[in-house]
């Protein structure tokens, strides 16, 4: 279950319950905003930049040619209540990963072991058929290395009246210049800051430049969307503290999933085992860098996979409420005002769906 910090008017701070060859890529009649080359005949896409010729079927860190490949695409009812909303999230996840962190709950799609591939076009239905189905946005799930594959999928969807907000669900570990391909057509950013220490993120993810990779990404991001700003249940348009108060007022006895994210950048943090220095660094980072630009997600919901304490041997335990309840009370000392918690034993619950094809 999710609960959120919020600032409230005294300055205190509470946590309240509730519940293909070089050719440009043309789709639609329409030449593509990702350059007269096309990107994946040498792909450096993201920052483990592997030169390979994706066109020609090659395979380069993230595992994926250039065919979208897709596990799922459904309704979602696991993201902060924002993005959920009641009616859930239009969901897609997207198979493979230029990341794969060691400890990963969704390796089977990471490493490509499932999914079928979905042509642009498809994609486009796809969107359209979530927004019909209810979605209160659509919600692309790791998709970094397909971002050229997107954009003419996202404008076809626009065109033919894809209302609803675009959400890019990212581990971070993105270049600049790739997510500038999406400028004007992502509404909400919903990236992961893992790691501040190189060595942890070189030691799980083989990516020891991943915090300064992110820093810049995040940047981009919040350049994007600008401030966090919501849509009541009247339908008025709401900033963040326009939004805690409504939610919070004497009259506030709407739930937080009653306001819909509709622009702006949710920063997830996965607190992991025994990391509880690098987890402040993280806060810290995150809370002087943008203070109440953007929400802060604190997840506990780390979950032991085979072989993970192979790395690090903490990562053989979950997170105890001790150490999870420590960090949150750090985040709250620091001031953050805009958050969200998770509460309970949110490691057997079902984050994770079934990767069985639905929607595709
Ligand atoms: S998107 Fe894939 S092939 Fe391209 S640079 Fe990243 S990991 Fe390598």
């Amino acid at each position: 279950m999710w609960a959120m910090i919020r600032g409230v008017p005294h300055g205190l701070v509470y946590v309240r319950l509730w519940r293909e060859a070089d050719r440009p890529l043309i789709f639609g009649g329409k030449k593509m905003r990702t350059g007269s080359k096309n990107p994946l005949s040498d792909c450096t896409l993201c920052p483990r930049e592997c030169h390979v010729d994706r066109l020609a079927g090659q395979r380069g860190y993230c595992g994926q040619t250039a065919q979208i490949v897709a596990a799922r695409a459904a309704l979602h009812y696991w993201e902060e209540p924002c993005i959920s909303g009641r009616a859930g999230s239009g969901a897609v996840f997207f198979c493979g990963c230029p990341l794969r962190c060691s400890f990963c709950q969704n390796r089977d799609i990471a490493a490509g072991r499932a999914g079928r591939e979905v042509g642009t076009e498809r994609l486009a239905e796809i969107f359209l058929h979530l927004q019909q189905q209810g979605a209160n946005n659509i919600n692309l799930v790791t998709a970094t290395h397909f971002v050229p594959l997107l954009v003419p999928a996202l404008e076809a969807a626009k065109d033919r009246g894809l209302r609803i907000p675009v959400v890019y669900n990212t581990s971070s570990y993105e270049k600049v210049s790739t997510l500038r391909m999406l400028d004007g057509l992502v509404d909400i950013y919903l990236p992961d800051l893992k790691y501040v220490s190189s060595a942890l993120s070189g030691l799980l993810s083989n990516a020891p430049d991943y915090f300064e990779t992110a820093q810049e990404a995040l940047a981009e991001m919040v350049r994007q969307t600008g401030k966090p700003l919501f849509l009541s249940p009247e339908g008025k348009r709401l900033d963040a503290e326009q939004m805690n108060e409504a939610c919070c007022g004497e009259e506030g006895d709407l739930a937080d999933a009653d306001f819909l994210m509709q622009k702006g950048v949710i920063v997830r943090h996965l607190a992991l085992p025994g990391q509880r220095e690098d987890s402040r660094r993280v806060l810290r980072y995150l809370h002087r860098t943008y203070g109440n630009r953007i929400y802060i997600s604190l997840m506990n919901q780390y979950t032991p996979m085979p072989g993970a304490a192979l790395k690090l041997p903490e990562l053989g335990r979950k997170l105890t409420q001790e150490e999870y309840e420590a960090l949150t009370g750090y985040a709250i000392a620091l001031g953050v005002e805009n958050g969200f918690l998770q509460e309970g034993d949110t490691v057997g619950e079902s984050f994770i769906p079934d990767f069985d094809g639905t929607g595709l």
